[in-house]
């Protein structure tokens, strides 16, 4: 290949494939996919049917009719292009993978229907009669015509695709932002309401009088606006199953006007989960919704990652500081062991609140686990971050916490303290602080130590 080749813009280099190859070669090329192109995509359909995923995307009907005819039109139209088609030729891949993320058809079936696809088509030039041409060279330039279609395809499909997942994620936070409490309470209600109801109907024996689940108010507003709000959640799909067995069970029953045995049981079990699985998936609904801890109110992990990464791409861009601390309440379990789980709790309110009015208003303070704390030190170099650990450590152990009880509590943190030095990694720059917090607690807790960095003395 050319060097020059790899300056050229993507739109450039497709053309340069093109004008690179004969026209007759092109041609020949052409007329092969026109003649044997019914045939690979004949087998290509094939491939895709028998894919275990492809079900759930495609329906079987439209591959065999639809997708076939369009196919071998799309197989002959890129081959048939000349240097001068090059912009029409990229709109159309990108309108196509627009279209295959629109149907959310996952990146490896779209790579695995080109892999099968690409090689039909090259496999018709293996024969020892190539037309007389090198085979090498019809094999280069129809493997870099289906590479290129399938570049920009993917191109435009991650840009769809992404920004589909934005718009669900958009309307999931205007659905959350619509009342949640009221929300929860409505479909409390609704699942009651249906439970009570069927209990009432099967004890009474009135099998035709039951209602589908799926039916239900419930199960409406469940399956519309609960997708909204759970999708991509395992209780969701949980919930969704539990569903489909209740309502499989009571369709028999009306069919066949008798109970099985233990049926209500196995209802009364049903609804039970149903209920701790809609409460449970509530819950981490309200902590995601504002992205804080519900106890501490400091923020939860969910948006610890992108803080982190955009403090790091900040420094890196400003060349400024920047540095994190991690605590770990000690003997946080002797704490609670000795005054109990509530009084664990204040424990970690008092930790959090002194944390965070020692902090300026351009830190972060995440509750990290348990009971540790991930603080995040903009602009600051790692003697200010250093000290400003000690002072919450001080300030955390100068005296004993007063509980609700009135007990006294004596309490004390370590800390890890490690600055942004030479890499990138949220991971990486997380890990260090924790060694160091580790350190801490190995020489003896209530202490900070300085995560040790490549050139520091
Ligand atoms: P060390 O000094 O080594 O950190 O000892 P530790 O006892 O603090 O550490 P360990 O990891 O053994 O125990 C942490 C305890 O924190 C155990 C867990 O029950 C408790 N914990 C975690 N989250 C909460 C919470 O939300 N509330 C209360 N009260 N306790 C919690
Ligand atoms: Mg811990
Ligand atoms: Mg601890």
């Amino acid at each position: 290949m050319d060097k020059s080749f790899i300056y050229l813009t993507p739109q450039e280099q497709w053309r340069d494939i093109i004008l690179q190859t004969p026209q007759e070669e092109r041609e020949y090329v052409r007329l092969q996919v026109e003649a044997e192109g019914q045939a690979c995509v004949a087998f290509f359909c094939e491939a895709l049917l028998q894919h275990a995923d492809v079900a759930d995307f495609l329906e079987k009907e439209s591959i065999q009719k639809s997708l076939k005819r369009s196919l071998y039109y799309y197989l002959v139209s890129l081959f048939s292009a000349s240097p001068d088609h090059v912009a029409r030729l990229c709109k159309i891949q990108m309108r196509l993978g627009a279209s295959y993320a629109r149907l959310e058809i996952p990146t490896h079936i779209v790579a695995y229907g080109f892999y099968i696809l690409k090689k039909q088509i090259l496999g018709l030039f293996t024969h020892d009669d190539a037309g007389g041409f090198d085979r090498s060279g019809l094999i280069l330039y129809a493997g870099s015509m289906m590479d290129f279609a399938f570049k920009f395809m993917m191109r435009s499909y991650e840009k769809s695709f992404r920004k589909m997942v934005e718009d669900n994620e958009a309307l999931r936070l205007v659905s959350i932002g619509q009342d949640l409490s009221f929300e929860k309470e409505t479909q409390a209600r609704t699942f009651f309401t249906w439970s009570m109801e069927t209990m009432r109907a099967v004890c009474e024996k009135r099998f035709c009088d039951l209602e589908n689940l799926e039916d239900s108010d419930f199960g409406l507003w469940f399956t519309h606006k609960g997708r909204n709000l759970f999708n991509g959640r395992s209780e969701f799909v949980q919930i969704q199953r539990e569903i489909e067995t209740i309502d499989t069970q009571l369709q028999t029953i009306r069919q066949e006007g008798v109970l099985p045995d233990r049926f209500v049981a196995s209802l009364h079990r049903s609804i039970r989960k149903i209920v701790f699985l809609m409460d449970s998936i509530f819950h981490n609904i309200e902590q995601i919704e504002t992205g804080r801890d519900p106890l501490t109110k400091v923020l939860n992990r969910r948006f610890l990652d992108v803080v982190v990464q955009n403090e790091i791409s900040f420094a890196l861009a400003k060349n400024k500081h920047f540095s994190i601390a991690l605590f770990d309440i000690d003997n946080f379990k002797s704490i609670n062991d000795t005054f109990g789980h509530l009084a664990g709790d204040e424990i970690l309110c008092f930790v959090a609140n002194t944390i965070t009015s020692s902090l300026r208003v351009n830190d972060y303070v995440f509750r990290y686990g348990g009971e540790e704390f991930l603080i995040v030190l903009t602009e600051t170099d790692v003697e200010a971050a250093h000290k400003c650990a000690e002072r919450i450590r001080l300030a955390i152990c100068h005296i004993p916490v007063t509980l609700r009880s009135e007990q006294q509590v004596r309490v004390s943190v370590s800390g890890g303290v490690t600055t942004l030095h030479g890499q990138t990694n949220v991971r990486t720059l997380i890990n260090r602080a924790d060694q160091a917090l580790y350190t801490a607690k190995a020489n003896g807790r209530n202490r900070v130590v300085v995560a040790h960095t490549p050139d520091m003395p």
